[in-house]
């Protein structure tokens, strides 16, 4: 068996640790996935995310569809090949993207039809297409096209993209289980994507649509995307108590460090978000004590380390006053150690909940990270 899914220890806040096997490695579970948006993570070689302990990483269907181009990747040998990487990889539908970059975007039922934001070429992305693409790139982890909406949305968009998001499932399915066999081995596993915006009741009925679909994990998508963290929580928690216990459960698209512990406690085993990598290109660096902004002129002449706490190779080696340097210098190294500390920091975090799990202190380790976020950037 190629894949598989084994929960190990689920503690009283119905947390789960564990470990989910790919053809490219085994990961503890819960994690969170590094993302590399055009195949490669910004600012990380493959090494460093090696040597940072990364056992998954996200890359964008979208992107990879448009340039270099999903056939040369298959040509290529695929994308762990391509890009060098020998551990898992999970590819987005594309849809996302699809959604919040492309341009003259007309959804039908057949699916998307857009522009690329590169070069205004029109393109037309069907839940067939992006389970094709994504076969053809050898993710180990495929998501399904969903229709990704605008929160707060009105009831009755949500209902409409519900159905469509349904009807892209069942169809992707289809697709995917024509083809994704290779020597009778599955070489790929394809998640449903829950949706339904903020309304419960149209989450219970994605939710139940999908099962049907007997997919090996799920994803609740269109959270995290502005509405409050309390009801990010409260509709995680809706959904997850109707996924099954033994598959994997992917929240997409967050956290800040001090909501992970969060997710994890409602039972999510999966996570992805650009935060670490994005902030760090910003000079804003999480470190145990909060967000440090290090471009602060009270850095200036700091040789204390990022982090007093980490212990990663730029907190070994550099001091405050050079890394706020390098930004104040617009040097690229700035971005690249900023990045490295961010990406240990988020691992750091993961390997810390999975551990709480096991001693039965997660919700002490929530509890004190929210406290020392809350009291903002030092
Ligand atoms: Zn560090």
């Amino acid at each position: 068996m190629n894949f598989s899914f084994e929960i190990a220890k689920t503690d009283a806040t119905g947390a789960r640790r564990g470990k989910l096997t790919t053809p490219h490695g085994s990961i503890a579970t819960p994690f969170f996935m590094p993302v590399g948006t055009a195949a490669t993570v910004k600012g990380l070689t493959q090494g460093a995310l090696e040597d940072l302990g990364a056992e998954i990483i996200l890359a964008n269907t979208y992107h990879l569809y448009l340039r270099p181009g999903h056939e040369l990747i298959r040509r290529l040998g695929g994308l762990h090949r391509f890009m060098s990487w020998p551990r898992a990889i999970l590819t987005d539908s594309g849809g996302f993207q699809v959604f919040s970059l492309a341009q003259l975007r007309k959804i039908t039922e057949d699916g998307v039809r857009f522009r690329s934001h590169l070069d205004g070429s029109e393109h037309l992305l069907t839940p067939e297409k992006a389970a094709e693409i994504q076969l053809a790139l050898g993710s180990d982890i495929a998501m399904v096209l969903d229709e990704c909406i605008e929160t707060p949305a009105p009831r009755d968009a949500a209902e409409a993209a519900l159905r469509r998001t349904t009807a892209w499932a069942r169809r992707a399915r289809a697709f995917f289980l024509a083809c994704a066999s290779r020597n009778g081995e599955l070489a790929q596993w394809q998640f449903g994507i829950v949706q339904g915006a903020t309304f419960a009741d149209l989450r219970r009925e994605s939710a139940r649509q999908l099962l049907e679909l007997d997919f090996p994990g799920y994803a609740i998508g269109g959270l995290a995307v502005g509405e409050p963290h309390a009801m990010t929580c409260e509709v995680t928690q809706e959904v997850a108590a109707l996924l099954p216990k033994d598959r994997p459960r992917y929240l997409m698209g967050v956290g800040r460090p001090e909501q992970i512990a969060d997710y994890v406690a409602l039972g999510i085993d999966m996570m992805d978000c650009v935060l670490p990598t994005r902030a760090a290109r910003h000079a804003c660096l999480y470190t145990s004590q909060g967000r440090v902004l290090i471009k602060n002129a009270r850095y200036a002449q700091d040789l204390g380390p990022i982090d007093g706490e980490c212990s990663c190779a730029v907190c070994r080696r550099y001091s405050r006053a050079y890394l706020r340097h390098l930004f104040a210098a617009g040097e690229i190294t700035a971005a690249i150690l900023a990045t490295h500390h961010n990406v240990h920091f988020y691992l750091d975090i993961m390997r810390q909940i999975r551990e709480a799990i096991e001693f039965g202190n997660l919700a002490k380790f929530s509890s004190a990270m929210h406290a020392r976020y809350a009291a903002g950037p030092a």
